[in-house]
């Protein structure tokens, strides 16, 4: 039998997850990666074997694969991946790979907010639920490894727009695209429309006894709805319309409504709050019932999830005064529904490295909501142009101790300090993690 091979780019957690994969399955394996490989993933590679190389692309080793996993963090223009894309050699993600290897099911989850809060809150429920389900994505152990050490009957994969550029075949029995919203252009030509048709690559491959769930509050969903067909049975989720068969609000209670049998639950004992949440939650429990976990099961998932690190975490009251860490929100979408689920004055920390941000379509929220802001990063000048007229007090810093220290001083009995940085994190800290954690022990600290 032929050996067949597979040049893997990218030694991070995707690349090497996957020539796991690809040793169990036979393939003869190179992996390649342009900067440093991380010692505890060489450890891996060598414990099984593999060849690899770091600080270069061996090209004529590459060009002779006869498939090339590319990591999600390699753009499809790099010079390496036309070259491979011109001779004909097939270019996939991880994902890709990986499902062709296991008979497990699969809850896709996109968007461009809510991925991993959906994620998780899906896993929490059908692990409730008793259900034999992996979880993989942006947290823990790639798709790929566990596909290769683990037999679960589903996964509940999170997955970016760059992992599905990556797919061929990929096929999820239920997908969620949580919204769309501009992020990431400078990957996609800086084109709206390419992002969203890559959003959508996830029904590409779905048949009519598959699933998409979908907000259908969300323009750009629906625009692409109304344009373009898809195979797979629509479930929508709405907080303003309600659906025959779907996710939507009546009475202040979620209504699941799925082929005549019906899932309700008040709003007010979900544990996670706020009306992006309350999105998240009709996903999560559009799935629950689709794979008939028992009602009161997921309600009770949905009494008790505990959110996500650094979206929206409630830190610790300090004189009354509650302290939120939003680092995660990079956007101006994220943050929109931050401020928005505030339920009191709030001081607000903001800024970073921004990716193009138009930032008046906060201004309705903060002139209702904030009473002061804090700068936080090399470069201010944008936000102090857009709110310097709207609030009394707006202060520059440049670290995370200074900026907590500021909201200490400021923030009164019964108001609220909220990080939610609507920017990326590079400019002072090294991602979004280390910014959050920054944020709580500074709180801590006071
Ligand atoms: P992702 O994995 O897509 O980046 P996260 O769950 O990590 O999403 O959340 C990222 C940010 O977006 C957080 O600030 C969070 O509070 C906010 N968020 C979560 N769910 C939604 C949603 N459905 N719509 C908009 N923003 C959301």
């Amino acid at each position: 039998m032929e050996v067949k091979s597979i040049a893997i780019l990218g030694g991070g957690e995707s690349g090497v997850g996957t020539a796991i994969l690809a040793k169990k399955e036979g393939f003869k394996i190179f992996v390649s990666d342009k900067g440093k490989i991380k010692d505890k993933y060489k450890e891996v590679l060598k414990h099984h074997e593999i060849e690899w190389e770091e600080y270069t692309h061996s090209e004529e080793r590459i060009l002779t694969a006869s498939v090339v996993m590319k990591s999600p963090g390699i753009p499809d223009n790099a010079p390496l991946v036309l070259k491979l894309k011109g001779k004909g050699i097939p270019v996939i993600s991880e994902i890709e790979f990986a499902s062709e290897f296991t008979s497990a099911e699969v809850i896709g989850i996109t968007g461009s907010n809510g991925k991993t809060t959906t994620t998780k809150f899906v896993h929490h429920i059908l692990k409730s639920g008793n259900i034999s389900a992996g979880m993989a994505g942006n947290v823990g152990d790639s798709f790929a490894k566990q596909v290769a050490e683990n037999e679960f009957d589903w996964y509940v994969l999170e997955l970016s727009s760059f992992q599905l550029d990556g797919i061929l075949n990929f096929r999820p029995k239920i997908a969620v695209l949580t919204n769309i919203t501009a992020d990431h252009l400078d990957r996609y030509e800086y084109s709206l429309d390419n992002y969203i048709e890559s959003k959508f690559r996830i029904t590409k491959n779905q048949t009519e006894s598959d699933f998409f769930i979908y907000d259908a509050d969300d323009e750009n969903i629906i625009k692409w709805l109304d344009k373009n067909q898809i195979k797979a049975q629509k479930l929508p989720f709405s907080l303003e319309k309600k659906f025959e068969n779907g996710a939507f609000l009546e009475n202040d209670e979620i209504i699941v409504k799925i082929n005549n049998t019906q899932f309700n639950m008040p709003t007010t004992d979900l544990s996670l709050q706020g009306k992006h949440n309350t999105k998240n939650a009709m996903a999560a429990a559009t799935v629950a019932q689709l794979l008939r976990i028992r009602k009161q099961t997921i309600r009770e998932s949905m009494e008790n999830f505990q959110g996500v690190e650094h979206r929206l975490e409630k830190v610790l009251k300090i004189n009354n005064v509650m302290y939120i860490n939003d680092s995660k929100a990079t956007n101006i979408n994220a943050t929109f529904y931050a401020l928005e689920s505030m339920e009191t004055e709030t001081v607000w920390i903001v800024g970073g490295v921004d990716k193009g941000n138009v930032y008046s379509d906060l201004l309705p929220l903060v002139n209702e909501k904030v009473k002061a802001i804090i700068c936080l990063g090399v470069d201010n000048a944008k936000i102090m142009a857009a709110f310097g007229n709207c609030v009394d007090t707006i202060v520059e810093t440049q670290s995370m101790d200074e900026a907590v220290k500021i909201a200490y001083k400021i923030a009164e009995k019964n108001e609220s300090v909220l990080l939610s940085p609507a920017c990326a994190s590079f400019d002072l800290f090294e991602n979004y993690e280390d910014r959050g954690r920054q944020f709580k022990e500074a709180v801590r600290n006071l």
